[in-house]
């Protein structure tokens, strides 16, 4: 396994290694999440590039960039054991320059959800992202369902753009409890831990009562918000039941819906989804 930080490092080992290559951003401090995706990468490519890079420029000023945990010798050890090829592992300056000055702003469905709560976030992302894509030059890369709205941009950016790479979408990795795994899951005392399950049995109760039957999407999110309500350690950012593509809130969920939220529990911000009828 390589592990690289040059730009120019990633493209000579890139050339070196023929074949088909599978990409995987990520932030790095590793989970079965993010070792799932090198995992199907491995499956589906004749070679594996992985990139660790917590990327300043999708967070916001109040936003936990400096406190983000970071861990690069297990990382690369576990990234050694889940078969990567090549991890890039860049500095800021490498891949933001002094004299940096180009951004990728994907529109429309940027706007809601956490786009809504973090305005300057998917710039960040649909810019490293492109950057990566264009360092890596991937057949494939590799994202989760974890970041439901990350996959629509990302989706979104790489059609608009004309990045001949297909945009692979892996299922969320649980806890054993429910709880998504998340590397900022590290943020939560026991206590917190122990009502943050609280997230996907809201999702869970909201998709019973879709496969029920119950098609209105404010119920739905009554029943998600209702839920969480009794979780007194959750602080509610939005719960949504939105239309998986546009991602525009429903009225009407009979053809299928993104049911998704944000809530803080104490330092950490908690994402999680499902989607019904897809
Ligand atoms: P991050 O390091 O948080 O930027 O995540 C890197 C990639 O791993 C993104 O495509 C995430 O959606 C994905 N990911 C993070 N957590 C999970 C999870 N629990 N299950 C599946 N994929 C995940």
């Amino acid at each position: 396994m390589h592990v690289v930080s040059s730009v120019a490092d990633v493209r000579r080992i890139r050339r070196e290694l023929a074949g088909s290559w599978g990409l995987v951003p990520t932030m790095g401090f590793l989970h079965a999440g993010h070792l799932a995706l090198v995992e199907r990468a491995a499956a589906e490519n004749d070679h594996v590039g992985v990139s660790i890079f917590v990327n300043p420029t999708q967070f916001g000023p109040a936003e936990d960039l400096t406190a983000y945990p970071r861990d690069i010798g297990r990382d690369l050890e576990l990234l050694r054991e889940a078969g990567a090829d090549l991890v890039w592992t860049p500095p800021v300056d490498e891949v933001y320059p002094p004299g940096y000055q180009t951004y990728v702003a994907v529109e429309e469905v940027t706007k809601p959800l956490e786009g809504a709560a973090r305005p300057t976030h998917f710039r960040g992302v649909a810019t490293v992202v492109a950057k990566l894509f264009n360092v890596f030059q991937p057949d494939r890369a590799y994202f989760g369902q974890k970041d439901a709205q990350q996959v629509v941009v990302i989706r979104q950016m790489a059609r608009d753009l004309d990045f001949p790479i297909e945009i692979v979408v892996c299922p969320i990795v649980r806890e054993p409890d429910g709880l998504a795994m998340s590397s900022r899951n590290i943020y939560l005392t026991p206590e917190q831990r122990a009502a943050a399950p609280a997230l996907y049995r809201a999702l869970c109760a909201a998709r019973d009562a879709w496969r029920s039957g119950e098609h209105d999407a404010g119920r739905l999110r009554q029943i998600m918000a209702g839920i969480l309500a009794a979780e007194t350690l959750a602080e509610v950012e939005y719960v949504s039941a939105a239309d998986p593509i546009t991602l525009v809130e429903l009225e009407d969920a009979a053809a299928g819906a993104l049911l998704s939220l944000a809530v803080r529990i104490g330092r950490a911000r908690l994402i999680d989804n499902v989607l019904v009828g897809w």
